[in-house]
């Protein structure tokens, strides 16, 4: 069974056939996800999505992108804070981070929007999500001085040098399509060093589609190709490496 632990397949517009793909998913044994929320409307839906399917091992998650840092106020806060509080099937805050690739939003916000969300985390004893592009010295930098312990590098993309630091610190590093990617031996390596009990797959649909289907739309499907990679690279077979990220997932979410 395998643990799809960042899926956007509640995005309506993207997944108009959801309810298809979620049975391609489980014939394909990927059984569990965590739908993660992007905006502050985002997040809602997602948790709207999942609480409408309480059969499935779906959880999700509340959190501002760095896109939408400027969305961030003591409201939403509060809000994201209450919801912990009362929604079991919410697990963790996120996505959050910073962006300075696509670079929306000042720097500073985006650092603010970050800090605020990962303190509130470090408050309720959550895990954090997070996203880092072009932004690795500043992200490592924040995440240190609030000293949250369960975090998630979600679709990993750092050197080797930042994949050993996060994983000094007990970050977990998730693993996306990408890391399929012919060009990618960098992130080849890391997935063949990660300390398997830090070890996380993701889809991150409907981007980031693995080889040998890179071109299409991603669905949680698709998360075995990113296992069978790290299959290849740690000499183990798929399945081992879907019980051990799941195992990994279910305990870091605190899910049973
Ligand atoms: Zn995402």
């Amino acid at each position: 069974m395998f643990t799809d632990t960042h899926s956007h397949i509640h995005f309506a517009k993207e997944f108009p056939d959801v309810e298809d793909l979620i049975v391609r998913a489980e014939e394909a044994g990927v059984t569990n996800q965590i739908i993660v929320g992007c905006t502050v409307k985002d997040s809602l839906q997602a948790l709207e999505f999942v609480k409408a399917r309480p059969g499935k091992w779906f959880w999700s998650t509340l959190g501002v992108h760095p896109h939408n840092a400027d969305q961030l106020t003591d409201a939403v806060l509060a809000d994201f804070e209450r919801l912990v509080g009362e929604e079991e099937k919410v697990v963790a805050l996120g996505e959050m981070g910073l962006d300075y690739f696509r670079d929306f939003q000042p720097h500073d916000l985006q650092q603010e929007t970050f800090r605020r969300q990962l303190e509130l985390a470090k408050k309720l004893n959550v895990p954090v999500v997070v996203h880092i592009r072009d932004a690795w010295d500043d992200a490592m930098r924040i995440l240190g001085a609030v000293g949250n312990s369960k975090v998630i590098l979600h679709c990993f993309t750092g050197t080797i040098e930042y994949a050993r630091e996060c994983w000094r610190r007990g970050y977990h590093t998730s693993f996306s399509g990408v890391v399929t990617y012919p060009k990618n031996d960098y992130l080849r390596e890391a997935a063949a060093e990660a300390p398997a009990e830090l070890l996380l797959i993701e889809t991150d649909c409907p981007y980031l589609t693995p080889q040998p289907y890179r071109g299409q739309r991603n669905e949680p499907a698709f998360v075995v190709e990113t296992a069978k990679c790290l299959a290849d690279q740690r000499g183990l077979t798929t399945e081992e490496i879907a019980n051990i990220t799941t195992e990994n997932a279910l305990k870091l979410f605190g899910i049973s």
